[in-house]
């Protein structure tokens, strides 16, 4: 049998993971009927992922932008296993611990100076779905009568309703969309629409009741990593701070060293009114999310009456052993090594792109941070058959990557070796030459 064009044995007395899988198992955004096998991972260490058969895989998506310090990091998985012997789990409403509120005092150490408290829950959608009833609720408590969100184009904030409502319209969402609250979009700002998009910034101002702006700074991660106007965004966000909409930072993706700084918050003078946390918060290890804001919106919610307050819980959240995970996450990514090896793949990253620049299968090129984009000069569905084909073509390299359309990106951990980049930006070379 034949996976991804490896050998795989086919032990007749054992079934292999895959084939168990496919008995009870519903895969995320997978179409079964279409993706029947689905490989399986046996171990991680660093930047590589083994399947069941160790053939062997450049993680150079770092699975969805969460294992950023490399899959087993030894200081993650002590800081963890330490912790589950003296706390696991318990009740985050009406108790605390010392793993939350170091994490708290780390975790501020580190985000844009005007955050003052930090909101703990699962996951980025969950996340951004607080980020967003922080914003709703912030006016209702205030007696405002604001009640539609602003959100960009083409932008993905995760697939609960909230965060469904004001990500892009989607062909995969339509079954939804009589169900989202109220969302107006405008368009990124470019740097030459600079000021049309503030004139229809303005004029939606005008005509609508918006409570809040939620936007994934500098770079669109769904979106197949497009970026945009950094000047732009920082005008918007003036505007948007002038007529007290609660402005939501979706650092889900950005978050954590990947765009060369801490936050892409940090890029811009207009600091958010909230930021959304998740993916690498937890360096790869456990789930979690934070919803961290300033002392104003958190004011709106400090009252005598219970009803002010923001009455959202997930029975997991604060979670111990979540918050040790993301701990040690903080500890690496501040360390100068982590710090080093972030510009090390910057320069390699933009050394690569410069050389691609002139290639005529190659129609744009983005880098900001770890991240480099490239967008192919084919015409591909985002799910597709093509799609399929260049996924397919880099897992019988060794290489996993994830391309979105014709857009293939990597993201990869800070930990990767300058020798599996190579690997990388060689088997991307190679795959230019197929079409
Ligand atoms: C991944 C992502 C989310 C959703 O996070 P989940 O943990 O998958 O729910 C939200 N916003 C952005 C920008 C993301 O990249």
């Amino acid at each position: 049998m034949k996976l991804f064009g490896k050998k795989i044995k086919f032990p007749f007395s054992k079934k292999s993971i895959s084939q168990r899988d496919q008995k009870y198992i519903w895969h995320p955004l997978t179409q079964h009927k279409l993706n029947p096998e689905l490989l399986a991972i046996k171990s991680a260490k660093a930047a590589i992922l083994k399947d069941e058969d160790g053939n062997t895989y450049i993680d150079a998506i770092a699975s969805w932008y969460t294992s950023m310090y490399g899959h087993c990091h030894p200081k993650i998985i002590d800081k963890v296993q330490s912790q589950m012997q003296t706390l696991d789990q318990v009740v985050f409403s009406g108790f605390t611990h010392e793993p939350a509120v170091e994490l708290s005092e780390k975790l501020m150490e580190i985000l844009p100076k005007n955050q003052a408290k930090l909101f703990f829950n699962d996951n980025g959608s969950t996340a951004t779905e607080i980020g967003i009833k922080m914003a709703l609720q912030y006016h209702h408590n205030q007696g405002h009568d604001r009640r539609v969100m602003l959100a960009l184009e083409d932008g993905f904030h995760g697939d609960t309703f909230g965060a469904m409502s004001v990500s892009s319209l989607s062909v995969y969402n339509g079954a939804f969309e009589g169900h989202f609250i109220e969302v107006i979009r405008i368009p990124k700002p470019d740097g030459r629409n600079n000021s049309d998009i503030i004139q229809q910034l303005k004029a939606i101002i005008g005509e609508h009741k918006i409570a809040g702006f939620i936007y994934e700074p500098l770079v669109q991660g769904a979106a197949a990593m497009q970026t945009y106007d950094l000047t732009g965004l920082d005008e918007m966000l003036k505007i948007c701070k002038q007529n007290n909409i609660i402005c939501v930072a979706d650092e889900v993706m950005t978050g954590f060293g990947k765009t060369g700084r801490h936050f892409a918050s940090d890029y811009l003078k207009q600091k958010p009114d909230v930021i959304c946390l998740s993916k690498a918060l937890t360096a790869g290890m456990l789930g979690m999310g934070i919803t961290s804001c300033t002392q104003k919106v958190y004011k709106a919610f400090y009252s005598d009456d219970i009803s002010k307050g923001l009455f959202h819980g997930h029975t997991y959240t604060g979670n111990p052993l979540a918050c040790a995970a993301a701990i040690a996450g903080i500890e690496l990514l501040t360390s100068e090594e982590i710090q080093n090896s972030i510009k090390n793949i910057m320069s390699l990253n933009q050394m690569f792109g410069n050389k691609m620049q002139k290639h005529p299968k190659i129609q744009n090129i983005r880098q900001i941070g770890v991240i480099l984009a490239l967008d192919l000069d084919l015409k591909t569905e985002r799910y597709g058959n093509t799609r399929d084909q260049i996924f397919k073509f880099f897992m019988d390299r060794g290489v996993f990557l994830r391309p979105l359309g014709n857009t293939i990106y990597i993201l990869p951990p800070y930990v990767i070796t300058e020798k599996q980049l190579s690997k990388i930006y060689a088997t991307i070379e190679e795959y230019l030459e197929t079409i």
